[in-house]
């Protein structure tokens, strides 16, 4: 490596340009650090579309443990409660950071801060921008921030491709230069793991299509522990016209009293869960694709609801709406259930350490435990938030600032090998439609074991390395939600429907237990006849 020890001795470099980790960079600063996104700041990040907003006890007569307790209740049994506890107190504090770096929350009549309701939270706690341009506008305000801290340099267009490993400590990670496809190597005394999640594995998600598991599976190639990969939380009403990824329509229009009906004008909810359209996210998913299997649809009608209000309380749902061909005031909305957001990722302590020294995560890409089995609407963006700092912090406790930074590039960058993009692409595809196939909304032991055998043989077969973490990513849902033998929160196996009190844990894997689950899968699964995978 051609790189100078002196700026290996304590850089920081933040893989990912969402809120997690353009927020821990801001934490971290006036130390130098280095931001390095697979887009430009702003783009191909879920936290430019987040519509709902961010859940915090700001609201009189709300507190922290109230919130805590909505969380461990989502989470089925999964949640870790010292995680929770500590994410929700710290909640206020960060709300404020986020006030001091410029999001116009929205506020009522008395200057206050507005605060909203959302499905299984007990109380109005969710701040939001808007209505439902939360994302957009914290996104804005960070990315302002950002630009006008001079100790963070952008590496913008570069997709980390894997973390620099020795005696079981990363110190840099190597990097795809997009522009003109070189690659280069950045020393890091301390990586901070903030890619996002991995809804782009499915062949319907809400998720832009950078959110494809890269940073989960490079974590796992260099040795680190994955936790609870098999939750993945669908979201139930994407709008369904075909477009990838799936606009949404957002819950908060449920919140509003919009039904959800079938093509002969049934509403179907209101016969399966008390809280009919508000029942919890996966059990909602549940009923809208089983509609669909049956060949009835499934449609957001907010006419009698929402009506004329419609474009004015939700502008970004109505454009997306309207640019579909569908006007939401007149007609239903066509939806269908899509990979929304990942409980799962690269296990975390309370601190943001990783199970590998100099490897830190938050956000989306980590696992903290604070979701368990299930994530509460709007608790994402915070968990960004308040682990991004804590990760900050401890970073920052452990290593002196550097008064100037050295630029860190390898000056013996590489060009990329030749690929075949098309038959990436084309195996890309056959994941996709394959994930959501087997390993999605409704799960069951033979159709994962099928899924499993597909993805070993497509990652056996991949040419470029971003398809081979591809199936990396895919390799460890689809492993864990084959070993979890019960329905748990976002997790439905048909084939084993309740929840069992013995498997009421959390799983941490590495990619070689994930591998040796993959071989115990296919060697246990019936022989499957060629071309039905
Ligand atoms: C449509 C939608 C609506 C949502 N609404 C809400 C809401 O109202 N409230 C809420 O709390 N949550 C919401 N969520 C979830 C929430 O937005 C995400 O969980 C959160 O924004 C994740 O933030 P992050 O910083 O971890 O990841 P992201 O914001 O996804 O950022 C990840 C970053 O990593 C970069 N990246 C990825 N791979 C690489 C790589 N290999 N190399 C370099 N860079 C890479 C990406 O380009 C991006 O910059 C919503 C999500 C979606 C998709």
């Amino acid at each position: 490596m051609a790189w100078s020890r002196t700026a290996e001795a304590d850089h920081v470099v933040i893989l990912g340009g969402g809120i997690a980790g353009l927020f821990c960079a801001l934490k971290l600063a006036p130390r130098p650090v280095t931001v390095l996104t697979a887009r430009p700041i702003g783009e191909g990040a879920s936290s430019s579309w987040a519509q709902g907003g961010i859940a915090a006890a700001v609201a009189d007569g709300d507190t922290a443990e109230a919130h805590a307790r909505d969380t461990i209740a989502a989470g089925a049994g999964l949640v870790d409660a010292q995680a929770a506890y500590a994410m929700t107190r710290e909640a206020p504090q960060r709300i404020r950071d986020l006030l001091a770096y410029g999001v116009p929350f929205d506020r009522d009549l008395e200057g206050r801060l507005a605060i909203g309701r959302e499905a299984a939270h007990s109380a109005r706690r969710i701040v939001h921008v808007k209505g439902d341009r939360a994302g957009f506008a914290i996104m804005q305000a960070l990315a302002r921030a950002i630009r006008d801290t001079p100790s963070i340099t952008l590496l913008e267009d570069h997709v980390a491709q894997a973390l620099l490993v020795e005696d079981g400590r990363v110190h840099g990670i190597r990097a795809l230069r997009r522009h003109d496809r070189r690659c280069i190597s950045v020393p890091a005394a301390a990586v901070v793991l903030a890619t996002g999640g991995i809804g782009h594995l499915y062949a319907i998600t809400t998720n832009p299509p950078e959110a494809r598991g890269e940073g989960l599976a490079i974590a796992a190639a260099a040795g680190a522990l994955i936790a609870d990969a098999e939750f993945v939380q669908f979201h139930p009403t994407a709008i369904a016209t075909g477009g990838d990824p799936a606009p949404l329509a957002s819950e908060a229009i449920r919140g509003e009293g919009a039904i959800l009906i079938n093509r002969r004008g049934e509403r179907f909810m209101a016969a399966l869960h008390p809280l009919a359209e508000l029942a919890a996210r996966d059990i909602v998913a549940r009923g809208v694709f089983a509609e669909i299997a049956a060949g009835r649809g499934a449609f957001l009608d907010a006419r009698g609801s929402i009506g004329a209000a419609f474009p004015e309380a939700f502008p970004t749902v109505y454009q997306s709406c309207i640019a579909a061909g569908i006007d939401p005031v007149r007609e239903p909305i066509p939806v269908a259930p899509a990979a929304h957001y990942h409980m799962g990722g690269v296990k975390t302590d309370a601190r943001g350490r990783t199970s590998l020294g100099g490897l830190w995560a938050a956000g989306e890409a980590a696992s903290t435990g604070v979701h368990g089995a299930n994530r509460l609407a709007s608790n994402s963006l915070l968990e960004g938030i308040v682990f991004a700092a804590r990760v900050a912090e401890d970073i920052s406790g452990l290593m002196a600032p550097r008064r100037s930074l050295i630029l860190p590039f390898d000056q013996a960058a590489d060009r990329v090998a030749g690929t075949s993009p098309a038959l990436a692409d084309q195996h890309e595809r056959e994941l996709r439609a394959l994930m959501s196939r087997r390993v999605g909304v409704v799960r069951d032991g033979e159709g994962l074991a099928a899924a499993i055998r597909a993805i070993v043989r497509i990652e056996r077969e991949a040419c470029t390395p971003a398809l081979r973490h591809f199936a990396i990513a895919a390799l460890l849902v689809a492993t864990a939600a084959w070993r979890r033998c019960e329905s748990r929160g976002a997790h439905y196996r048909q084939d084993f429907p309740k929840p069992d009190s013995s498997q009421a844990r959390r799983t941490a894997v590495t990619l070689a237990d994930a591998r040796a689950l993959a071989d115990e899968a296919i060697l246990q699964a019936e022989p499957v006849p060629a071309g039905v995978e």
